[in-house]
């Protein structure tokens, strides 16, 4: 399991996280809505420690992981955001196979193969030799959904992944991840998506202007919500 226990952070005079509390269980997706800046991708980046938290712990299996080294606990996450990064004069296969080949140390050909493994699992095969450049938008989110999954991450964060594509790419990108949590993937997903967040997600956090407004199983938020925040925030999006 991975927890965020009271987490804290200011830029200047802006408390962007304000006591954040949130836990994912092995194999169960936990989605984070709530409008924008209310904190969401900045909760993303204090759990792998692209910032430091001025107050707070982050735990997984139960022990900190702030004394980490975060180079090493950012491999155990996969991160998957809006914009992709993919490298542009590297094939699709290499794109994949980077991470393991130069983090996990393994062999040209090893990963080669793991990254064919892994482009099979998303479905584009038979992309492995094209640039990213000549994919579609679904489809190259689906290569970094691959070259993430290649690190055999313990737990995958998505924030946003599919906001910047055009909206008929969006639905194979969603179903890609729904098959991910079904079978057991640990997730955080910060999304706009109701849909997803109702029907994937074991629980869903409500952010608002860095506190957790309501959490619970999504039927609870989704159907009789408590506070008026996450009423208001419903109306506007659903
Ligand atoms: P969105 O839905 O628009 O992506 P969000 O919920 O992800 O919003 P954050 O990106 O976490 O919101 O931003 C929360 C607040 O923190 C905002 O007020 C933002 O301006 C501020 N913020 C985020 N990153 C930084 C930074 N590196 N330096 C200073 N302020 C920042
Ligand atoms: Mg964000």
């Amino acid at each position: 399991s991975l927890t965020g226990k009271d987490l804290h952070l200011s830029f200047g005079a802006n408390k962007v996280l304000r006591g954040v509390n949130v836990n994912v269980d092995a194999g169960k997706t936990t989605t984070v809505i709530g409008p924008s800046g209310s904190g969401k991708s900045t909760l993303l980046r204090v759990l792998n420690r692209l910032h430091e938290p001025d107050q707070g712990d982050v735990l997984i299996d139960g022990r900190s992981v702030l004394k980490d080294n975060p180079d090493k606990l950012r491999q155990r996450i996969g991160m998957v955001f809006q914009h992709f990064n993919l490298f542009p004069h590297k094939t699709v296969a290499d794109n994949v196979a980077l991470g393991p080949q130069k983090l996990l140390g393994l062999s040209k050909d090893a990963a080669r193969a793991l990254a064919l493994e892994q482009l099979e699992t998303v479905g584009l095969s038979a992309k492995a030799d094209s640039r990213p450049g000549n994919l579609s938008g679904g489809q190259q989110q689906r290569v970094a959904i691959a070259r993430a999954l290649a690190m055999k991450p313990e737990i995958m964060f998505f924030d946003e992944a599919t906001s910047a594509l055009d909206p008929e790419l969006v639905k194979g990108v969603l179903a890609l991840m729904a098959d991910l949590a079904q079978t057991g993937m640990s997730m955080i997903v910060v999304t706009h998506e109701m849909g997803f967040a109702r029907s994937v997600s074991d629980t869903v956090l409500f952010m608002d202007h860095g506190q957790v407004i309501e959490t619970g199983p999504p039927a609870a938020l989704f159907d009789s919500p408590e506070t008026e925040r996450l009423q208001q925030f419903l109306s506007q999006v659903l």
